[in-house]
């Protein structure tokens, strides 16, 4: 029996009960009325077993919603007397921390723009040195593995238990698609790296809109995601941050109910598990290749609009040598054959200036 799959297939202090674990609530704890109708229907649908909100929000720009700090504490408290659910906030500092074990948050979780400031998570952990509470941490805004563990590894040495990971995305410039870039790879990589920590996926933060949701939702349970953390509001587009992301508790619960979990087959539970497993993990890998070669082309379409408007050649014999030379040099130090490097590059070459002269004709036809 491959003990890599035992690893993955077992469960972990999160989902020892269930399997996805589901968090859901406001970007922003705006108002107690707000915060506790929320909660409650929430609640209602019967698919939460984590309640959020952000008390103090990093925000990109000054002059938008801060958040509304430590008056939200109290409505936090009231949500789990009324729904008996623990609660989990966003913590950026040490006295944000402090705060929250005064008011008995039961969960911290720490954002994307703080896990990129490895002296802002050593000053959250240092508070939480000795201290028994669950620690979830999202990933860094840029696309770093190793800035994400350290993150996750600064909780470990003060003691932090229980700790998880929530994918919420990377940042890039002109992305289209996605607030947030999924790039799956990087936390398919972590969980291959440290099987028994709890991987959430936060779609809220990476489709920034509600109709790419249900899509990005299933895909994280496909991938063998623990759990989903989902931004509700009770008037989504009256909402004080993030208002195009969030949906209503009823439309979260549809949502919720629509997913198709599928539960580890025991018949997979063999040598071929992790032949699955890592199938699973190249066909995302594929997609991502072909979205990754989409957007290439596109820009070599750009590239020759240039072309055509200087007068300049579509083949340069000198750049493409170069070119040539340096990602084969790049390719034979990761193990890959010189002749499928040559090959894989001339061929995405020819492609770039096939599509160049479609657009150089298109032009012409149009003259
Ligand atoms: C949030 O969860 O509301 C939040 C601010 O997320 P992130 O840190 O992922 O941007
Ligand atoms: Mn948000």
């Amino acid at each position: 029996m491959n003990t890599q799959t035992m690893e993955n297939k077992k469960t972990n202090w999160l989902t020892q009960h269930n399997r996805p674990v589901l968090i859901a609530g406001p970007c922003s704890a705006e108002t107690e009325d707000q915060v506790l109708q929320t909660a409650t229907r929430l609640f209602r649908t019967g698919k939460v077993d984590i309640i959020r909100a952000g008390i103090w929000k990093p925000r990109t720009r000054p002059n938008s919603f801060e958040g509304v700090g430590t008056r939200g504490l109290p409505w936090m408290q009231k949500v789990k007397d009324l729904t008996g659910l623990p609660v989990t906030i966003e913590v950026a500092k040490a006295s944000h921390v402090e705060l929250a074990l005064e008011f008995g948050i039961d969960i911290l979780w720490v954002g994307a723009r703080t896990t990129v400031n490895p002296f802002a998570v050593q000053e959250i952990a240092d508070v939480l040195r000795g201290v028994d509470i669950p620690v979830l941490v999202k990933n860094p805004i840029n696309p770093d593995l190793a800035l994400w563990m350290g993150g996750i590894e600064r909780f470990e040495k003060v003691g932090v238990k229980r700790l998880g990971a929530i994918h919420r995305g990377f940042s890039n410039f002109g992305e289209q698609i996605y607030r947030n870039r999924p790039q799956w790879q990087l936390a398919i990589e972590l969980k291959r790296r440290l099987p028994d920590l709890p991987m959430i996926c936060d779609p809220s933060h990476i489709c920034g809109r509600r109709d790419l949701l249900q899509k990005v939702s299933q895909k994280a349970m496909d991938l063998n995601f623990d759990g989903l953390m989902l931004e509700s509001h009770i008037t989504p587009d009256q909402a004080w941050s993030d208002a195009s992301q969030q949906i209503t508790p009823e439309v979260y619960g549809a949502l919720i109910s629509d997913l198709v979990i599928r539960q580890e087959d025991p018949e997979l539970i063999t040598d071929h598990a992790n032949l699955y497993e890592l199938r699973k993990q190249i066909n995302f890998i594929d997609d991502e290749l072909i979205n990754i070669l989409a957007s290439r082309m596109k820009i070599a379409r750009e590239i020759g609009k240039f072309k055509k408007e200087n007068n300049i050649t579509i083949l340069q014999n000198k750049r493409w040598n170069e070119i040539l030379d340096k990602y084969v040099n790049r390719g034979m130090e990761h193990g890959l054959s010189e002749k499928f490097i040559k090959n894989f590059i001339t061929s995405v070459h020819d492609e770039s200036i096939s599509q160049q002269e479609q657009i150089m004709m298109n032009e012409k036809d149009s003259e």
